[in-house]
C-alpha cells in the first residue's frame, strides 16, 4: 500500500542519534513535535563516513572550491561526504522536504561558515556539502532553527 506521509529527509543528530563529533546529539524535540505525522528520514554524512567521536572538520574557501578540511590531518574529506549524500538522493528520490542541523559544515543549509585558509570566517550563510545535494535535488531545504521558527521569508527557505 502506498505510504502517503510527507517524507523528510533531516540530520540524524536532529532525531536524538549520537552521531555529532563528540558521539552526542542535537535532540530537538520541539522540531519533531512539528513534523508529527511525517515520514523522517534520518542521514548523517560524517557518521557514515567517519564514525563518531570524529575528528572535526571545517569549509575552507580554496583555488579548487569550497572543501571541507580535517581539522586534525588538514585532508581534504569532501569526496567521502559528497559520495554519501549522492548515494543518499538517489536512495530517496521521493523526499518532500530537507532540514538540516544550522551552522553544520555538512548538514548547514543556509547556516554554515566558510572560512578562509588563513582561518578566519568569511561567510556565515554557507551551505554544507550534504544540503548542497539536495538543493540540486530541487528539494525544498531548510536549516533546522530557521524551520522550527517559521522565519522562510527572511532566509531558510532554499527550495
Ligand atoms: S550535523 Fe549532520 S553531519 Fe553533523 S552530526 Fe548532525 S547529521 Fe551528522
Amino acid at each position: 500500500m502506498k505510504n502517503n506521509k510527507k517524507k523528510v529527509a533531516i540530520s540524524a543528530c536532529l532525531m536524538g542519534q549520537k552521531c555529532r563529533y563528540d558521539a552526542t546529539d542535537n535532540l530537538d524535540v520541539r522540531l519533531l513535535g512539528k513534523l508529527e505525522g511525517c515520514e523522517l528520514i534520518p542521514f548523517c554524512p560524517e557518521a557514515y563516513a567517519f564514525g563518531s567521536p570524529r575528528p572535526t572538520m571545517d569549509l575552507i574557501e580554496t583555488e579548487q572550491g569550497i572543501k571541507a578540511i580535517s581539522n586534525l590531518t588538514g585532508a581534504d574529506l569532501s569526496p567521502p561526504v559528497r559520495r554519501y549524500a549522492e548515494e543518499f538522493f538517489a536512495g530517496h528520490p521521493d523526499i518532500d522536504l530537507y532540514i538540516g542541523k544550522d551552522r553544520s559544515p555538512s548538514c548547514g543549509v543556509c547556516s554554515a561558515r566558510i572560512y578562509d585558509r588563513s582561518k578566519k570566517q568569511i561567510d556565515a550563510s554557507g551551505r554544507g556539502l550534504m544540503s548542497e545535494e539536495a538543493v540540486k535535488q530541487g528539494i525544498e531545504c531548510w536549516d533546522a532553527e530557521e524551520y522550527l521558527e517559521d522565519r522562510a521569508k527572511k532566509s531558510g527557505y532554499v527550495g
